[in-house]
């Protein structure tokens, strides 16, 4: 692709080319063009060596006076180059021949780098540079930088890109008369633009994406995930589900209930039960705050599917928040007659044999478990719905398995109700869930008190263990969160150990328990149990507890290391308590000093209680890839357009998008190819 004329080699160059392009997901010649600068560089301007000061990015212009190798710290070229008014060592540490020879004394050379002050003066490590003639002219506009992968330079790629550029024969897509009441140039003329920005586009707006052309593609970006959505669903509409109308075993289970529903339960339930009831596959999220009671409509989901002579899986993210679901709802739906069955990658092969095989036979009514359920051995007689909580933990692999394994099931469709309290702001709803209906529970169920939360560093910790005391004496229970450490589980795990073995000496006599995610099922289940019915005071724990787990009489929680937690897991883990009547505390436990993220993180915990706007922040602070695990996947979705910053792009979009998809299909098939090529699947999972 981006080949020289005339090397030898040519086509094992190209093979391993394509290879590199491949892996910045350039596979056509139009993802070259649609591959775009990270940033810009200014090579307009040559600054004198005497002028330039530490920390400044510039270009400098000189003669090679020296060079030389160092052999401490390390092994580095040095080389000293000299214009009129002074010198700057650019240093290198890693080095070729060639570059021994490029840096001869006497060679003009022009570089670009971050100078800094070193031990001997100002110096550039690994600067760019360019071998230069006197009085070679500067370029007229900003250079693009480009992400790439090592292997392939600057330089080449952006040869590459524009050839692909001068050879671009793009249609546009979009109507001219939106495009233009949007204020926007062509498609083609943007794409110009971007690659060679005019000599007087203002840097600033060139770099913060917000010159017309940058907005024109931002737009066609948006557009084309709006295209994707807006199809998935009308295929979806296309389907047929069940129709599960069926209300009687539902309506037993409600007058069966210990509580009845709040305001905001009973909207939602009636939008999920008459969904149910229809023959359109219902694609539906259930969003409410932690602890606002989700679990209850997905009992209900259930009876009526199953009252309709239809199974239901439910499915959860781990297995203690499974089993929980298990103890909850499952002696509600024995009650009415309901037969449920366990699955979960830590049952014995033959034990998960005979749940698969009941499944299958039609035998089992419910099925409740972990990602094991979407495993290719598991089929079902007659699945009507499938519930999916905490489906934001899901990642985008897991959520595409769940849909190829309903699709594959039979001749219908399941019903689909996803449960989320990670409230999903409402630019994330309208892009990356246009395809979704949502449900929301905005209340709590009554007499719940909001949770205190208190910041205390670590070297109070003294002070919070005297509050955990004073918890248990009356009569109250307690979380004791410990950190997940990233690179090593088996350290994540020994600092759990070593804490619960800490604080058992430290609490005596209190009883205090520990759970982790390596602890084996049943020691899990005894030590979660045993917590749940008060015969311990303190569970120690690791993020285990995050999701969904529902002690009410526990009202302090304590987590240690909160510097370390993401915003979404602080909240979760805060919504574990204050779940009973008494009033709850949240102590975040810090060692200073803090990163500035982390001080942004705990000042917004502190600050506010609201689901809402933690998401808020949190997608601010961390961005729409990994606020969605898209991470993961390693397939960014959106990959220019800034939700916040393109907010007004995306309501258009949504307008063109729904009147292309009108007017003219061809051309939407035409703005999804150029888009996303085969990579359409992961947007719509
Ligand atoms: P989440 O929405 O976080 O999944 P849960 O479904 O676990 O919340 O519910 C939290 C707690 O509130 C549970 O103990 C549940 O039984 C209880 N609950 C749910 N709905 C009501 C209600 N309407 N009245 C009283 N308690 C309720
Ligand atoms: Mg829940």
């Amino acid at each position: 692709m981006a080949r020289k004329a005339g090397e030898a080699d040519s086509s094992a160059k190209a093979s391993g080319d394509a290879a590199l392009f491949a892996r910045l997901g350039v596979r056509r010649e139009q993802d070259l063009v649609l591959h775009l600068p990270i940033r810009y560089e200014d090579e307009t301007r040559i600054s004198t060596i005497a002028s330039v000061r530490s920390g400044e990015t510039v270009q400098v212009e000189g003669v090679v006076a020296r060079q030389e190798i160092v052999a401490r710290p390390r092994r580095t070229l040095v080389v000293e180059l000299r214009d009129e008014t002074g010198a700057i060592a650019l240093r290198f540490f890693h080095f070729y021949g060639s570059q021994l020879r490029q840096f001869a004394a006497g060679n003009r050379v022009r570089v670009l780098g971050e100078a800094r002050g070193g031990l001997f003066g100002l110096e550039m490590v690994h600067p760019r540079y360019r071998l230069v003639d006197a009085g070679e002219p500067l370029p007229q506009a900003l250079t693009p930088v480009y992400p790439t992968v090592s292997g392939l330079g600057q330089a080449r790629l952006r040869a590459a890109i524009l050839r692909a550029l001068r050879g671009l024969d793009w249609r546009e897509t979009v109507p001219a008369d939106a495009i233009a009441r949007l204020g926007l140039p062509a498609s083609a003329e943007a794409l110009r633009a971007i690659h060679q920005p005019a000599p007087d586009t203002p840097a600033s707006a060139l770099h913060e994406r917000t010159t017309p052309a940058w907005r024109r593609v931002i737009f066609d970006e948006l557009l084309a995930q709006q295209l994707s959505l807006k199809r998935a669903r009308a295929a979806r509409a296309g389907q047929l589900a069940p129709a599960l109308a069926d209300d009687s075993l539902a309506r037993r289970l409600l007058e069966a209930l210990p509580f009845s529903l709040t305001g905001a339960q009973r909207r939602a339930w009636r939008e999920i039960g008459r969904e149910l009831a229809a023959t359109q596959p219902m694609n539906r999220l259930l969003q409410g705050d932690v602890g606002s009671g989700k679990t209850v409509i997905a009992a209900l989901a259930a009876a009526q599917a199953i009252g309709s002579g239809w199974q239901t899986a439910m499915m959860a993210p781990t297995e203690i928040l499974a089993e929980q679901h298990l103890r909850k709802i499952g002696p509600w739906l024995a009650r009415i007659g309901v037969r449920i069955a366990w699955l979960s990658g830590s049952l014995k092969e033959s034990e998960k044999k005979a749940v698969r095989a009941r499944a299958a036979a039609g035998e089992v009514d419910m099925l409740i478990g972990t990602h094991a359920l979407i495993e290719d051995t598991v089929a079902f007689a007659r699945l009507g719905l499938a519930i999916v909580d905490e489906q934001h933990r899901f990642g985008v692999a897991q959520r595409l398995a769940l849909r190829a394994k309903l699709e594959a099931s039979a001749a219908v469709l399941p019903h689909q109700l996803m449960m989320s309290a990670t409230p999903i702001p409402r630019t994330l709803a309208m892009s990356y869930y246009a395809d979704l209906d949502v449900s929301v529970i905005d209340e709590l169920p009554p007499g719940r008190k909001p949770v205190r939360t208190k910041l205390v560093s670590e070297a109070r910790r003294d002070e919070v263990i005297a509050r955990v005391r004073a918890a248990a004496a009356a009569g109250r229970q307690v979380y004791w969160v410990c950190p997940l450490i990233e690179e090593s589980e088996a350290l994540d795990l020994q600092t759990a150990i070593d804490t619960h073995a800490a604080l058992v000496q430290e609490l005596a006599p209190l009883r205090v328990g520990l759970v982790h995610g390596r602890l084996p099922p049943g020691d899990k289940q005894t030590a979660m149990a045993d917590f749940a019915s008060g015969a311990l005071q303190v569970l120690v724990a690791t993020t285990v507890v995050e999701v969904g787990v529902d002690v009410p009489n526990a009202t302090l929680m304590v987590i240690e290391h909160a510097e370390r937690f993401g915003l979404a897991q602080l909240h979760q883990l805060r919504g574990r308590v204050g779940r009973g009547a008494g009033e709850s505390v949240c102590v975040l436990m810090y060692r200073g000093p803090l990163s500035a993220a982390a001080r942004e993180r705990l000042k917004t915990m502190y600050e506010t209680s609201d689901g809402f706007e933690i998401a808020r922040r949190d997608l601010i602070q961390r961005g729409p890839g990994e606020f969605l695990g898209a991470r993961q996947s390693g397939e960014a979705l959106l990959r220019f357009a800034d939700l916040e910053r393109d907010n007004d792009l995306l309501d258009a979009a949504r307008e063109v998008a729904a009147r292309l998809l009108r007017e003219d299909p061809a051309r939407v098939d035409e703005h999804l190819q150029r888009w996303f090529g085969g990579r359409e699947e992961f947007l719509r999972a």
